[in-house]
């Protein structure tokens, strides 16, 4: 079969199947015949590996996958692809298309029957408009996973990637970083991708850690102290905190004391053993489950 990456073997594939792009589900398929051969192998697809992806487009990394890993199931939410694929990935008999939004899909359900026994890992080019929502509902699942290997906006992995305490930190490194080690694997320009998008991309992974980064009391506080840390920031957190949760500026200040954070703190300058002695404040200040 000719290769998927060929721009020819492309436009007549989505011409004869009278196919067009669907700007609003992040359709942009990689044409740069190096980028999948890279995410496969550095994702960890290899005999023995079950591979989730997310997001087939007409299958150019999930024909990559199929040759690599034991097995694939990839979860693709426009239907308009699925005759598509029937074609590009007729050769592979260990991969199943899921046609759902993967926000929808039970993951542990999923890994539990396609998988059993088996080392798991996620690869995928994500759709860029839910980026954020995928990687946390991946991670706060606490799924028997070892890795998550994605393409993103690279704007959006220098911020998932950041380190807690550094001037690109968001809300989102905080959180990453609670359940796994991130790290950039190499960058993607738009010209690899039909149609180009406005953005260049890089590829990152994220390490799932065996346990948490830090010890809370409640880990709903962790992320519900990064969410109102960073909800307004420009400001310190301590007017954050007492703007998030409605309480006196007193109060925050007190839950910043017990925290051992100073007063005048930014949340970008906070690290993840800041952000968990945070959480436990918060817990001991009255905020324990269904006080928030
Ligand atoms: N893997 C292909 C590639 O690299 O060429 C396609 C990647 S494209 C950036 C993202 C894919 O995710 C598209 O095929 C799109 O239809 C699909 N998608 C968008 N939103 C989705 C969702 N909520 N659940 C599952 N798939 C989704």
């Amino acid at each position: 079969m000719e290769p998927l990456t060929n721009l020819s073997v492309i436009k007549d594939l989505l011409a004869r199947h009278g196919f067009s792009f669907s700007k609003s589900l992040g359709q942009n398929f990689i044409v740069n015949p190096s980028v999948c051969p890279r995410i496969s192998q550095l994702g960890g697809a290899a005999p023995g590996v079950g591979v989730i992806e997310i997001g087939a487009g007409i299958g150019v990394l999930t024909a990559q996958l199929a040759q690599d890993g034991e097995k694939v199931v990839c979860i693709e939410i426009d239907s308009r692809l699925l005759p598509i694929l029937d074609e590009t990935l007729a050769p592979y008999s260990n991969v199943t298309i899921v046609n759902q939004d993967v926000l929808k899909v039970d993951l542990h359900q999923l890994i539990r029957d396609q998988f059993p026994g088996m080392e798991v890992v996620v690869c995928a080019n994500l759709p860029y408009y839910i980026t954020s929502p995928i990687l946390m509902k991946l991670l706060e699942d606490r799924l028997p996973i070892r890795s998550i290997t994605v393409m993103v906006q690279k704007e959006a992995a220098q911020r998932i990637c950041a380190r807690p305490g550094s001037r690109e930190a968001g809300a989102i490194s905080a959180a990453i970083r609670y359940y796994s080690e991130p790290q950039v694997l190499f960058h993607v320009s738009r010209g690899s991708f039909l149609p180009a998008p406005q953005v260049d991309s890089t590829v990152i992974r994220l390490d799932i850690l065996p346990q948490p980064a830090v010890a809370v009391r409640e880990e709903r506080l962790y992320f519900e102290g990064v969410r109102a840390a960073f909800s307004q920031r420009r400001k310190t957190v301590h007017n954050a905190l007492a703007a998030y949760f409605g309480r006196p500026k007193d109060w925050a200040a007190q839950v910043l004391a017990q925290a051992g954070i100073p007063p005048l703190a930014r949340a970008e300058q906070l690290t993840v053993e800041q952000f968990a002695a945070l959480a436990d404040a918060l817990a001991g200040a009255g905020l324990s489950q269904g006080e928030t």
